[in-house]
């Protein structure tokens, strides 16, 4: 075990391995590695950042200012009903009942505590985003995976039929890592036969061409969940927030933490949904990077509906190509982590022009 910088500062007697919960003897979430370490380590003027799937543009100008007056009034809690934002979620979606957290992570923890009791099972469709097992595993639930097809779309039957009883079962769409999306109509078949809670994560729905907005009408065991973190060019903000049916909310508020949103990213997320011109732009510039990459990068591209795709680097792993572009100067995701997917693939971001240039020459030139 690596020696801990926090060894020096323990208490004589205490022995973490004894008081510490099991599920947190392991490697946790996996975070990208810090753009300046790289830098430093191979002699490097820039690093371009394609690893966190992050928006490469800062938040406009009225959006920073919004932030900053509300910052005079932090002295306050902020409003614990989020008043304005869900109004103005309300006018931009045309929807009226959600609930907010600290980023979309944020949501999903408090839906884990609001609905899954130790042992219970929940359902992941697989390969995909590792915060649910996570979470899930820190509630005391069961983890119960479910594996996409060859070409990682929903195996819809399966999927049916291991989370028809359990309380709460996660898809993501477009699917992080693999980019594919699954059809609103695949969907409403899948809620049509649970009985429990569906969260659908639709953190990169902007950049696809897909709307799962009117499944709301249809279904009160549909949760979608949304995030300002991609689109919006927040992610240092941490402002997630959920579609639910209206029956949740009370109970929603009882499971959530007070207060978890803060009053200056409540604040820049209404000024940003003010905004549509920004996602737009954003979605266009995307897109069209999407497009490049499959075209000009000498690996196999998968096709993408979010702001990143995945690339199959076989027969290299992902740690090594990883690692090669690295010392070239690009941080990319290995996607070794990812549970259920083989281990030759690493997952790129959409940056800025520059950012996906480079690795475009750079992965070219392996
Ligand atoms: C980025 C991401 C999130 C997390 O969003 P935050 O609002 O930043 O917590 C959720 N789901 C998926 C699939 C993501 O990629």
């Amino acid at each position: 075990m690596a020696a801990d910088p926090q060894d020096s500062n323990r208490l004589p007697g205490i022995n973490p391995e004894l008081l510490v919960r099991e599920c947190f003897t392991g490697e946790g979430y996996v975070f990208a590695r810090k753009a300046e370490e790289i830098a430093r380590e191979h002699g490097l003027e820039r690093v371009a950042r394609l690893a966190s799937n992050e928006n490469p543009e800062p938040p406009e100008k009225e959006v920073i200012e919004e932030g900053c007056r509300a910052l005079q009034e932090a002295n306050r809690y902020p409003d614990e009903n989020m008043g304005e934002l869900k109004a103005m979620l309300g006018r931009y979606h045309g929807w009226n009942h959600f609930v907010t957290g600290a980023g979309m992570d944020g949501v999903i923890e408090t839906l884990l505590r609001l609905l899954v009791n130790a042992g219970d099972p929940v359902v992941i469709s697989v390969p995909t985003f590792s915060f649910y097992e996570l979470a899930t595993i820190a509630q005391g639930g069961t983890v119960i995976r479910v594996p996409r097809d060859g070409s990682f779309n929903v195996d819809v039957e399966s999927f049916i039929q291991k989370a028809r009883h359990a309380r709460l079962s996660f898809l993501c769409t477009p699917n992080n890592p693999t980019g594919n999306e699954t059809s609103p109509d695949d969907i409403a078949g899948i809620l049509e036969e649970i009985e429990g809670i569906l969260f659908l994560d639709n953190a990169y729905v902007e950049f696809s061409d897909q709307d799962y907005r009117p499944l709301m009408e249809r279904f009160d065991n549909l949760v979608i969940g949304r995030t300002m973190s991609k689109a919006f060019s927040m992610a240092g903000l941490r402002v997630g927030y959920a579609f639910v049916p209206g029956w949740i909310l009370p109970y929603y508020r009882r499971a959530a933490t007070p207060f978890s949103l803060n009053s200056v990213s409540a604040a820049a997320a209404v000024s940003a949904l003010g905004d549509r011109g920004h996602v737009e732009r954003i979605v266009r510039r995307v897109k069209g990077w999407r497009a490049r990459y499959i075209r000009e990068c000498s690996f196999p591209v998968l096709p993408s509906g979010g702001n990143f795709v995945l690339v199959d680097v076989s027969p290299c792993s992902g740690d090594v190509m990883t690692e090669k572009l690295a010392a070239r100067g690009v941080i990319v995701r290995s996607c070794r982590s990812f549970k259920g997917l083989e281990d030759h693939y690493i997952r790129v971001s959409v940056g800025d022009d520059w950012e996906c240039e480079l690795f475009l020459d750079v992965i070219n030139s392996i």
